[in-house]
């Protein structure tokens, strides 16, 4: 038997994995966002009263993470309801700032 680790493996570490959803940092802008959205979907315009997703528009990864611009720029993220965070990531919602909405 032997250990086998896909050649893909460093690009299959994810953001979670880096701890950044943990981190003091993005607490506080999360917290932030989820005040100036007043916990309403900001796609379906449903108050949140189960799950939701502080999401970045332009998608986060372990390359842009350290990029401000990105990760804690308020005008990147929007909250979401699990619902509407399930579709963007399926591809529903294909761009942000479209006309959807
Ligand atoms: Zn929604």
């Amino acid at each position: 038997m032997v250990d086998y680790l896909p050649q893909e493996n460093e690009k299959a570490q994810g953001v979670r994995d880096t701890g950044f959803y943990q981190s003091r940092k993005w607490i506080k802008v999360r917290d932030e966002i989820k005040l100036r959205d007043e916990m309403t979907c900001q796609f379906c315009g449903a108050p949140i009263t189960g799950r939701y997703v502080v999401d970045h528009k332009t998608e986060i990864t372990v390359d842009n993470m350290h990029d401000w611009d990105i990760a804690y720029n308020p005008a990147n993220l929007w909250l979401l309801c699990q619902k509407c965070h399930n579709s963007k990531t399926h591809g529903t919602i294909s761009t942000p700032n479209t006309t959807l909405w």
